[in-house]
C-alpha cells in the first residue's frame, strides 16, 4: 500500500487531496498542526492523524519518527500546507518581519519537512514529492498581463512561493531516485482566499492529485497545473 503524509491537510485542499487519495488506495497521514481539527478530519476520512506543524523542529521529528514506527518508510510526501500571510497591508508597508512570517511557513517549513522525511523517502521503492505552490509563484505569469494573477501585489506570499519553485528543481536535481514536483492548484474556494476562489476543491486538487500518483518513471523537477505545464 502506498504510504501518504499531506501536511496541512485538516480543511481545503490537503483534506480534499487526502479524501481522494484514499479513494485510490493510499493509506494517508492526515498532517494537521491542530490536533482537535486533525483528528476530526483524519476520522472522517478514515485516514491516520499525525501532528505536525511545519514551523517546529520538534513537531516534524517527532512526526518522522512516529511514521518511521509505524511504516518504516514514506512513498509520497505533499508538502500542501501553506498560507497567505496578512492581508491589507499596503506594498509599503510590508516589513521584512512579515515576509519572514510567511516564509517560515510556504519555504522554510517545506525544507523542515522534506529534510526529516528524506530517508523514509529514501526507503521507499518510487518515492515522490509534491510541493503546493502557485500561479502567483511563476515570473513568466506574474508578468503576463492577459493572467489575472499579473493584476495581484503579495510580496510575500508571491516570493515565496517562487522560492518553492526552485526549492523543487533543486531537490529534484539532488535526489534524481525522487520524482519532485510542484503544481500551482489554480484559483480555488477555499479559507485562504475566504472561498473567493473560482474554481472547486476537486479542480482545484487535480494536478495535485495527479503528480502524486506518477509512479516511478513520471516526470520530475516540472512545475504543472491542471491543464498541463506551468512557465516557470
Ligand atoms: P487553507 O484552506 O487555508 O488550508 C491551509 C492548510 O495549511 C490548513 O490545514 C492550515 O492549518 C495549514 N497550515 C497553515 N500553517 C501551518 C503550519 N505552520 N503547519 C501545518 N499546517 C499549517 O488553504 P488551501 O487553499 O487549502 O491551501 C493549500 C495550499 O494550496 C497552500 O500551500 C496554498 O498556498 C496553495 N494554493 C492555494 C490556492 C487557492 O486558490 N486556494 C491557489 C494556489 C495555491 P490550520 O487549519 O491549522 O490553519
Amino acid at each position: 500500500m502506498t504510504i501518504t503524509l499531506i501536511t496541512g491537510a485538516n480543511k481545503g485542499l490537503g483534506f480534499e487531496t487526502a479524501r481522494r487519495l484514499i479513494q485510490e488506495g493510499h493509506s494517508v497521514y492526515l498532517g494537521s498542526r491542530d490536533p482537535k481539527k486533525g483528528r476530526v478530519a483524519a476520522e472522517s476520512l478514515g485516514a491516520r492523524f499525525v501532528q505536525l506543524d511545519v514551523t517546529s523542529d520538534e513537531s516534524v521529528d517527532a512526526a518522522a519518527r512516529d511514521i518511521k514506527r509505524r511504516d518504516g518508510h514514506l512513498d509520497v510526501l505533499i508538502n500542501n500546507a501553506g498560507i497567505a500571510g496578512h492581508s491589507g497591508i499596503l506594498p509599503r508597508d510590508v516589513t521584512a518581519e512579515d515576509v519572514q512570517h510567511v516564509f517560515e511557513t510556504n519555504v522554510f517549513g517545506v525544507v523542515r519537512v522534506t529534510h526529516a522525511m528524506l530517508p523514509l523517502l529514501l526507503e521507499a521503492e518510487d518515492p515522490v514529492i509534491v510541493n503546493v505552490a502557485s500561479g502567483l509563484g511563476s515570473h513568466a505569469i506574474v508578468n503576463d498581463k492577459s493572467r489575472v494573477e499579473s493584476r495581484f501585489v503579495t510580496i510575500a506570499y508571491s516570493s515565496s512561493k517562487s522560492a518553492l519553485t526552485m526549492l523543487t528543481i533543486q531537490y529534484a536535481k539532488a535526489f534524481p531516485e525522487i520524482r519532485v514536483n510542484v503544481v500551482d492548484p489554480g484559483y480555488t474556494a477555499t479559507d485562504l482566499n475566504s472561498n473567493r476562489g473560482t474554481q472547486n476543491i476537486t479542480e482545484g486538487t487535480e494536478a495535485i492529485v495527479s503528480l502524486a500518483t506518477i509512479g516511478g518513471d513520471g516526470p520530475t523537477g516540472t512545475f504543472k497545473d491542471r491543464h498541463g505545464v506551468v512557465p516557470w
